[in-house]
């Protein structure tokens, strides 16, 4: 016996327009159709028929986590400070983290993420190596004061997450878990019927998948990646590499000076001289960890400071200042080229390859060298992929042109290590009867933000389309108006509630089959009986929401076929 919901009784409210401030489907749609209201700024109400949609969401997340081993707990949100700031994470957090007191003037904090919580219930509860490995999870409300919530349920400052760590005595142990959920996540977002790609979240120079992304590609999201067009190949923009591709230095003319004034910027040089920007090479200074560093790129190019810095950590990577030029004769701001850096690193992109000649700074005032040759005039000390990826690079895997698309990150999966065991002295007793440091891993997939993301990939212009997995009901029964539809959507909605299929039927009366028939599409319920026209007769239409194919059929099988 399923529930038959009426919605006489239902406590839902649809909209014909969309809400003012909403900029994306699932914030429009979601309130329209009645599963969402917004309480303030990132913060929501889910209503009954979203209510059902999410916790659909959250059934399929759980059997996916129990089914590899997860334990499931609830943590608390409110949470003590002294954890957080023995992780260092009450300061790192900055204004994403909320932050209250108690009556008695101490501090708390609402869970943004649970890694210390979990790390100190480890603690308390494994003793030895034979109570692990361990797998725990919760599905709980999260607190993050996100700068700019928007996007509907997308980025909520309240929102909700499966959250699960892995706790083992080894490497192996912790791959293992990692593939685990890997795996899990897979058969999840398949289940949920979200289109999505695995792209490693982290610089191709920390290698291996210690962090893998889920991307739900959407152009609400707020995440950009690289595709391939050709092959399988996907990927955070800050993980692409670009192949070096030497060639021989010889052959080249020699250099030349040329007088360039007022051209500090690549654009009034190459205005100047009448090239692109391309053949020009820009020498970007920082400073790494205190130290003078040049950095090359193609002068069409722009340096991701981001990506330099995660190659470069732990050392702090910071613009140069004035000051620093101060004596620096051989520095001279706006005309920096690389031969002439004797006692400056040189790092530069693999674009910048030994063979390849460049217009660049002669390390002169107003002056600039032509055919400077990379690794007969300069050497390059290392190669780092440091420049913003743009659409129509080659792709690492095939070569053809990259494309750049937005995605939202629907999950994120993290192989810690001992970060968190060492803050917390996470140790258990190994086999040989010494301390062994536990280590760990991190899952995390968004929950309430899954819900949206299916919104953005599946709703078409008449409104939601849910897949059977996740709608709020199987069968969405309407009843024209007319006293014989309204009996015969009645029986035919308790006869399919008997045989187990979720039915929501649309009973209203005084309300017009236009209107019953648009809010239908608009609540999204993969299929739609009509009580209609042929009610006497005991016929019935059945429309696909997803196809608008439609058929009429008897009462006995239409029970037939929508219990099967
Ligand atoms: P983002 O980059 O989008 O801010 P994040 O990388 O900070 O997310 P994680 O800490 O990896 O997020 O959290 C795990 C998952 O929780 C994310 O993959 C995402 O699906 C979800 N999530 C994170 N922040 C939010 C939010 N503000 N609203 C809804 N879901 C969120
Ligand atoms: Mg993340």
């Amino acid at each position: 016996m399923a529930q038959v919901q009426r919605m006489s009784r239902l406590m839902v409210k649809t909209l014909r327009d969309d809400p003012a401030d909403a900029e994306t489907l699932n914030h429009k749609l979601l309130v329209r159709a009645g599963y969402v209201r917004r309480t303030a700024a990132g913060i929501w109400t889910w209503l009954p028929l979203g209510k059902k949609v999410y916790e659909n969401v959250a059934r399929v997340v759980r059997e996916e986590m129990d089914a590899i081993g997860g334990q499931e707990v609830l943590l608390p949100a409110l949470l003590p400070k002294e954890p957080y700031e023995a992780s260092g994470r009450y300061e790192e957090y900055g204004d994403l983290l909320f932050r209250l007191k108690d009556r008695k003037g101490s501090d708390y904090l609402l869970g943004p993420t649970h890694e210390e919580i979990f790390t100190q219930v480890v603690k308390d509860q494994c003793s030895s190596y034979k109570d692990l490995p361990v797998i725990l999870y919760q599905i709980q409300t999260k607190y993050r004061d996100e700068a700019r919530p928007r996007a509907g349920v997308l980025r909520g400052r309240e929102f909700q997450m499966k959250d699960a760590y892995s706790f083992d005595t080894s490497d192996e142990g912790l791959a293992e878990a990692y593939a685990l959920h890997r795996g899990a996540y897979q058969r999840i977002f398949e289940r949920l019927g979200l289109d999505y790609r695995i792209v490693s979240a982290v610089s191709g120079a920390m290698g291996g998948s210690q962090s893998e992304e889920f991307l739900a590609p959407a152009p609400a999201g707020e995440d950009t990646f690289v595709d391939c067009p050709a092959c399988d190949y996907a990927a955070n923009t800050e993980a692409v590499t670009f192949a070096l591709k030497p060639a021989s230095t010889e052959g080249h003319p020699a250099v030349e000076e040329l007088d360039t004034p007022d051209t500090p910027t690549i654009e009034t040089l190459a205005e100047h001289l009448g090239v692109p920007a391309s053949a020009t090479l820009k020498n970007l200074l920082v400073k790494v960890d205190g130290e003078i560093v040049a950095v090359g790129v193609p002068g069409d190019r722009e340096v991701d400071l981001g990506k330099l810095g995660e190659h470069l950590a732990p050392a702090e990577v910071e613009l140069v200042t004035a000051e620093d030029f101060e004596g620096r004769a051989d520095l001279v701001r706006g005309y920096v080229g690389p031969q002439g850096l004797d006692k400056v690193r040189y790092i530069a992109d693999p674009r910048v390859a030994p063979g390849t000649s460049w217009i660049t700074g002669a390390n002169k005032p107003d002056r600039h060298a032509r055919n400077v040759v990379c690794g007969r005039d300069f050497e390059v000390d290392d190669y780092l992929d440091v420049v913003v990826v743009e659409a129509g690079d080659p792709c690492p895997a095939c070569g053809a042109g990259l494309k750049l698309d937005r995605a939202i990150e629907i999950g994120h999966i993290f192989q810690l290590g001992r970060k968190y065991a060492d803050t917390f002295q996470l140790d258990v007793l190994g086999q040989n009867g010494k301390p062994v440091r536990v280590t760990m891993g991190s899952y995390g997939i968004g929950v309430s933000r899954a819900v949206a993301a299916l919104v953005e990939q599946t709703a078409d212009e008449h409104g939601l389309c849910w897949s059977k997995e996740v709608a709020p009901a199987d069968v969405h029964v309407v009843a024209a108006g007319k006293a014989v539809q309204t009996e015969l959507a009645l029986d035919v909605a308790g006869q399919l509630g008997a045989a187990g299929v979720r039915v929501l039927v649309d009973d209203r009366a005084g309300v017009s089959p236009g209107v019953k028939f648009t809010d239908a599409e608009l609540i999204g319920v993969p299929q739609i009986l009509v009580a209609g026209r042929r009610s006497a007769e005991g016929v019935l239409e059945l429309k696909d929401r997803r196809t608008g194919e439609r058929e009429e059929l008897s009462v006995a099988e239409a029970i037939a076929r929508l219990s099967a």
